[in-house]
C-alpha cells in the first residue's frame, strides 16, 4: 500500500517535471493577447457567423465564438475588451486609393470640396490674402459633374474673385484663367495661339477656356517637390485617417517602385499601420515594355509579406466621365459635346491602346506571372479590354486564374459581365462616384446611363468579384475628399442606390447589407489573392478588425452612412481609437 501509494507519488512528481514545461507552454499558446466580448461580431465567414467574442494572439485569431468559449484564452496579461453590444467588422480593405498622391498634395495645398462657382470664388478670395501679390492661385480640382452650375467658371467670374494674382481652374481637361492669369500666360483677349493646346472663345471671340497645353501652363506653375521624410510624415498621416474610418489595407492604384520603396521603409521603421499591395502602373505598350519593366523590379505579384505586397501590372486604357473621354459605344452627340466643351458630336471618347497593342502586353505579363488591372471607364473600353484578353485566354486558359481586374468599368452591359465571369475578370469599382456624379451623368449622359452607372448589382448578379472603393486622389476629408474614401458612404450607396441628391438612379443595383460589405472584405482580398489571410475573422487569419458605434445590419438605412468607427485594429494592436 506505501509502496504503491510511493509510486504514484514518483509518477505523478515525473509528470510534473517532465510534463512541466510542455504544459507552460501549451498553456501560454492558447493565452490570447487580447479578447473582445460581449459584442456582435460578423466574421463574414463563408457561412456570415455572427458570434460574440473573439481572442486574439501574435496578430492572428486564434478564437471566434461565444463568450465562453472565448473567455477559456484569457490569461493573466491578457486584455479584455467589454464591446457592450458593439457591431464587429473584419478591417475594411480599400482595393482602390492614391495614398502617396494624397500626402503630396496635402504637402503642397490642402483639399477643399468646392461645389458652386460662388464656392470656388470665396475660396481664391481667402487665398489671395494668404498669398503675396502675382504668385498663382490654382483652384483645387473641382469637377464640372459635381459643380452645382454643371460649367467651368467664366473669366470674368474669376475676376470678380481676384485680380491681383493669376487664377487658374482646371477641370475636364480645360482650364478657365482670369485676366492676369491669361496675361501671364501669353494669351491675347483678340487671337493668337497657345503651344500645345488650343484657345476656346465665345460667340462673342472672347476667350472662355484654355484646352490642353498642359506643358506651357506647367512652366508658370512648377509641380512643388518635397524631401522623403516630408512624403514619409505625411502618408503616415494619411494611413491615420484610413484606420480612423475603418481601413485597415488598401490597394495603391497606381504607384511606381519609389513609392514601393517608400512603404517598405515605412515597414521597416514599424511605422505602417495599414498593409499594402501595390499596382505598378506604366504606359506598357510592347511585350518588349513589359519584360524590361518588370526586370528592373525583379518581382511579381504576389511577392512581398503581408504589409507590403506586389499587386499587379497596370495601363490606362480610356479616358473618365471627369475629364470628357471615357470611351463609349455610342458617340457624344450635342448633350455631351456642349458639356465638356467639345466639337465634334460623332467622338466616342479615347481608347489609348489597339487591341492588338493590349493583347500583347496581357499575354506577355501573363507569361511572367502578374496579374493585370486597367484603368478603362466606358462601356466600349470594357469590351476593348475583354475582347483583348480574350484573344490571350486562346492560347493561355489559365490567364482566368489570373484574376484580372477592371478598375472603374463605370457601366456594366450584361453581354460583358457575362464575358468578364467567364475570364474570372473581377471589378473595382466606386459607389462614391455614385453618390457625387451620377445627377450629372443622368442629366448628361441620359437615364439609362444612370441607371448602369456602377452597377453593383448587374456586376454581382452575374458572378463577378467585386471590390468598392474610393479612388482617393486628395484631400484627407473622408466625405469631402477627391474621392470620398468613407467605407460607411460606399455601404450607403450599395444598399440604398441613393445619391447626394437623395435620387435613385437604377432601383436594380442595390444589394444586401452583407453583399455591400463583401465588397469591402472579402472581394478585395480574393482580388489580391489574399483570401486565406484576410477579409473575414477566422482562427489563423490576420487579426484586423473595426468595432463599430452602432449595428450596421440593423440600422435604418439613412444612418449607415452615419457610422462611425469606435476602434481599429491591426495585426492585433488597436491603431485607432475614437474614444480618446
Ligand atoms: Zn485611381
Amino acid at each position: 500500500m506505501i509502496k504503491s501509494s510511493r509510486f504514484f507519488t514518483l509518477l505523478a512528481t515525473a509528470t510534473l517535471i517532465a510534463g512541466a514545461p510542455v504544459v507552460t507552454v501549451a498553456q501560454r499558446a492558447s493565452v490570447a493577447d487580447t479578447v473582445l466580448v460581449c459584442g456582435k461580431i460578423l466574421t463574414m465567414d463563408s457561412e456570415d457567423r455572427i458570434v460574440t467574442a473573439v481572442a486574439i494572439r501574435d496578430g492572428h485569431v486564434l478564437a471566434t465564438g461565444s463568450d465562453r468559449d472565448v473567455r477559456r484564452f484569457v490569461g493573466d496579461d491578457t486584455r479584455v475588451v467589454e464591446l457592450k453590444g458593439k457591431t464587429v467588422i473584419p478591417g475594411i480593405i480599400a482595393a482602390h486609393c492614391h495614398a502617396v498622391g494624397v500626402a503630396r498634395n496635402a504637402l503642397d495645398q490642402p483639399h477643399v470640396e468646392l461645389l458652386t462657382i460662388t464656392e470656388v470664388q470665396d475660396w481664391i478670395r481667402g487665398r489671395a490674402k494668404s498669398l503675396p501679390a502675382g504668385t498663382w492661385i490654382r483652384v483645387p480640382r473641382a469637377d464640372i459633374t459635381r459643380l452645382k452650375e454643371r460649367r467651368h467658371p467664366t473669366p470674368r467670374e474669376l475676376d470678380a474673385a481676384c485680380t491681383t494674382h493669376p487664377v487658374i481652374f482646371t477641370a475636364a481637361r480645360k482650364s478657365a484663367l482670369n485676366s492676369l492669369g491669361l496675361k501671364t500666360i501669353g494669351v491675347e483677349a483678340e487671337a493668337g495661339s497657345i503651344p500645345g493646346g488650343e484657345i476656346v472663345r465665345d460667340s462673342e471671340g472672347n476667350v472662355r477656356l484654355i484646352a490642353g497645353a498642359s506643358s506651357h501652363l506647367r512652366t508658370f506653375m512648377p509641380r512643388p517637390s518635397f524631401a522623403t521624410e516630408q512624403v514619409q510624415a505625411s502618408l503616415q498621416n494619411v494611413h491615420q485617417h484610413y484606420n480612423a474610418v475603418g481601413i485597415t489595407s488598401i490597394f495603391e492604384r497606381a504607384g511606381g517602385i519609389d513609392d514601393f520603396v517608400l512603404y517598405r521603409r515605412l515597414r521597416d521603421q514599424g511605422k505602417l499601420t495599414v498593409r499594402m499591395t501595390q499596382t505598378f502602373r506604366s504606359d506598357f505598350r510592347t511585350a518588349e515594355d513589359v519584360t524590361a519593366y518588370t526586370k528592373r523590379l525583379g518581382m511579381k505579384t504576389g511577392d512581398g509579406d503581408q504589409w507590403v505586397r506586389v499587386g499587379p501590372l497596370k495601363i490606362t486604357v480610356d479616358g473618365g466621365i471627369h475629364w470628357g473621354n471615357t470611351y463609349l459605344s455610342e458617340p457624344y452627340g450635342e448633350k455631351r459635346i456642349r458639356f465638356y466643351v467639345h466639337k465634334d458630336p460623332t467622338y466616342r471618347g479615347d481608347l489609348n491602346y489597339s487591341e492588338q497593342q493590349m493583347t500583347e502586353v496581357f499575354r506577355a505579363g501573363h507569361k511572367l506571372g502578374w496579374q493585370w488591372c486597367c484603368h478603362v471607364t466606358g462601356d466600349a473600353g470594357v469590351d476593348a479590354v475583354l475582347d483583348a484578353l480574350e484573344a490571350v485566354h486562346r492560347d493561355h486558359p489559365n490567364i482566368a486564374s489570373r484574376r484580372f481586374s477592371l478598375t472603374h468599368a463605370y457601366f456594366p452591359a450584361l453581354d460583358s459581365v457575362a464575358c468578364a465571369k467567364q475570364l474570372g475578370v473581377c471589378v473595382d469599382t466606386q459607389p462614391s462616384l455614385y453618390f457625387k456624379d451620377s445627377s450629372a451623368i443622368a442629366e448628361v449622359y441620359g437615364p439609362d446611363w444612370a441607371a448602369r452607372f456602377i452597377g453593383l448589382g448587374d456586376w454581382l448578379r452575374g458572378g463577378v468579384p467585386t471590390a468598392i472603393a474610393g479612388d482617393h486622389m486628395m484631400g484627407l476629408d473622408p466625405d469631402h475628399a477627391m474621392n470620398a474614401y468613407n467605407p460607411f458612404l460606399m455601404l450607403h450607396v450599395a444598399v440604398t442606390r441613393r445619391n447626394r441628391e437623395g435620387d435613385v438612379h437604377g432601383e436594380r443595383q442595390r444589394i444586401s447589407r452583407l453583399a455591400a460589405l463583401r465588397c469591402l472584405t472579402t472581394s478585395p482580398a480574393y482580388l489580391s489573392f489574399e483570401g486565406e489571410i484576410k477579409g473575414s475573422l477566422e482562427k489563423g487569419k490576420l487579426a484586423d478588425l473595426v468595432v463599430l458605434d452602432r449595428d450596421y445590419l440593423t440600422c435604418a438605412e439613412d444612418q449607415i452612412a452615419k457610422i462611425q468607427v469606435v476602434q481599429t485594429m491591426v495585426d492585433g494592436r488597436f491603431v485607432y481609437d475614437g474614444r480618446k
